[in-house]
């Protein structure tokens, strides 16, 4: 996640503003991250341009990010990562942002199912 490696944190922490990144860059998780399968790719691949990018060139982006997580021996760890922060950008453990947003929707909904089923009790 690449998100995960040195190159991509570099890449990402530059320029930005988002406290969320911050927090993720200072409390660096030294370990599983050097065995990226991202690690020395093109970071470009992971996030998008700071431009604006067509649709068909996203989707193109993200095909050759996920085919290089759909090898790493950590994406499990690194897709755990980006949820635990709210990674807002880039593709982490084989999901972008609009899947792991997804994703995490789908963990909370049954707790606010219960809590809702609770109340009515
Ligand atoms: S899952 Fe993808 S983004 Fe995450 S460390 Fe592996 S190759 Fe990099």
């Amino acid at each position: 996640m690449r998100l995960c490696t040195n190159n991509q944190v570099s890449v990402r922490k530059e320029g930005s503003a988002d406290p969320a990144l911050a927090v993720a860059t200072d409390t660096w998780e030294y370990g599983w991250q050097w065995r990226a399968a991202c690690r020395g790719e093109d970071a470009g691949l992971f996030f998008p341009p700071a431009h604006v990018e067509p649709k068909e060139a996203r989707l193109t982006r993200e095909r050759k990010a996920k085919i290089i997580c759909s090898t790493c021996p950590v994406r499990m760890e690194c897709l755990d990562y980006a949820l635990r922060i709210r990674e807002a950008h880039g593709v982490w453990g084989g999901l972008n942002e609009l899947e792991r947003r997804v994703l995490l929707r789908e963990r909370l909904q049954p707790d606010a199912e219960r809590l809702r089923l609770v109340g009515e009790s």
